[in-house]
């Protein structure tokens, strides 16, 4: 029977028990008694009907019980929703086992930890890595039991924009590269990475090319001594051997500056993690600067523009060579009748210092790879100028030591801003 038919047959059960309870009570003279008796009875078996579905739902596990009409019908409704809902509680369940075994079965570490920071769930490398054990640990505050300074703090500040990546002591040094990623509601998904292996040749890197610098400082010097004797010579020189040696020397020199650019290079890369303790007077640094770039480029103007007297924790030489490296940029890729800005201030909580130019500017797709080691622009263009194409390198290098950012913004034709971003306080 379709639900409105027995709808219809519940409702002339009900007709029914009132006309047939009237006209029994009219037969004893008492009509009302015989309708409120017969309707008492009707609803003791609706509630009858009714204690049966809660006992039933109580154990949904079991058969609907029997019945017909509209009690029929609602068991029916029922069981079909319980039948849907179970399946479909059943296919989540397996994508979260699928997902679980996927993560179980990841090399990396995968800790699930909810908004209070408790682990709710964390596989077998993360017991490797971290020492975390699942189930054991489960509901446990994943802070107490990973004891490592950096991480509390990445933790803490929330900011997990970048992934940390972190030395972690033991019987071998290993470093860790731990990303977290928030889902849900305020629930945490958090992923360690052994990079160990990743950042020993990244350091062999740095340390092959600043051995291979180093070692070619010293042959290179004694190159460019007899260059410069001969040339100095003078007059003695056969003439067909002077613009040879000429071009000869200014080459060396090219290498010479190339390879001190790769040294301090990987200088800064080496000593990037150590904490800077020294109090630099940027202002004071920038003013110097000027007074030098006056002395040797007189023709040009430079202003200087300090706007705060700040000073901020830092690596005297990086930073000099940082603004020496932009303002030498400023003025290489600009035409003499422009001036070039070196400024000082505190922006939006932020403190910058930025180097601006009126010069050739920088198309926008050349910004993201600009600070690439030998990225050019144009080579001719950096030819012409004598650059290494490592200027940029540096300057970024530096900003990351000292927790800034380098920020480029340009026009072509119309100039460029080079600016470090220190967050504030530095002090
Ligand atoms: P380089 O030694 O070649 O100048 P850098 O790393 O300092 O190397 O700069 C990389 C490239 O960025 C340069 O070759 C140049 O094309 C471009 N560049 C850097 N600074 C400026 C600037 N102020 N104006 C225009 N182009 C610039």
């Amino acid at each position: 029977m379709n639900s409105s038919a027995s709808w219809l047959a519940e409702l002339r059960r009900l007709l029914f028990v009132v006309l047939a309870a009237a006209l029994l009570g009219w037969m004893f003279g008492r009509p009302l008694l015989f309708v409120a008796l017969g309707l008492f009875l009707l609803c003791s078996w609706w509630l009858g009907q009714m204690w049966r579905i809660w006992r039933w739902l109580g154990h949904p596990e079991e058969d609907p019980p029997e019945s017909h009409g509209i009690w029929g019908n609602i068991y029916d409704r029922i069981y079909h929703l319980q039948r849907e809902n179970r399946e479909a509680r059943r296919q989540l369940q397996s994508s979260v086992d699928y997902l679980q075994d996927s993560f179980a079965s990841m090399r990396e570490g995968v800790v699930m930890i909810d908004e209070g920071g408790s682990i709710q769930w964390s596989n077998a490398a993360s017991e490797r890595l971290l020492g975390l054990k699942y189930p054991a640990d489960r509901g446990q505050t994943l802070l107490n039991l990973v004891r490592l300074p950096e991480f509390h703090s990445y933790f803490i500040e929330e900011d997990f924009s970048e992934p940390l990546q972190m030395a972690v002591a033991g019987e071998q040094e290993r470093f860790f590269q731990i990303e977290i990623t928030p889902f849900g509601d305020g629930d945490r998904l958090v992923f360690v990475r052994d990079v160990t292996a990743l950042v020993k040749l990244e350091h062999m890197r740095r340390d092959f090319v600043g051995n291979v610098s180093h070692e070619l400082r010293t042959p290179l010097t004694v190159i460019i001594g007899y260059i410069d004797t001969i040339l100095a010579t003078g007059s003695r020189l056969e003439k067909p051997l002077v613009k040879p040696l000429k071009q000869m020397q200014q080459q060396a020199q090219r290498m010479e500056t190339l390879l001190k650019d790769l040294l301090w290079l990987s200088r800064i890369e080496s000593v990037k993690t150590e904490q800077k303790t020294d109090q630099i007077d940027v202002a004071s640094m920038i003013e110097e600067l000027r007074d030098d770039l006056k002395n040797t480029y007189p023709e040009r103007a430079v202003v200087v523009q300090i706007e705060t007297r700040q000073k901020v924790l830092g690596d005297y030489r990086e930073l000099r060579s940082a603004l020496s490296n932009l303002a030498l940029n400023a003025l290489k890729y600009s035409t003499d009748e422009v001036e070039v800005t070196l400024r000082w201030a505190e922006v939006e909580g932020e403190y910058l210092l930025s180097v601006t130019d009126q010069g050739i500017g920088i198309d926008s797709i050349h910004l993201p790879r600009l600070t690439e080691r030998f990225y050019r622009v144009d080579d001719s263009r950096s030819t012409n100028t004598g650059g290494t194409g490592l200027g940029l390198a540096i300057v970024k290098h530096v900003a990351a030591a000292h927790d800034a950012e380098l920020r480029i913004d340009s026009r072509m034709g119309r100039g460029s801003t080079f600016t470090i971003a220190f967050p504030s306080p530095s002090l």
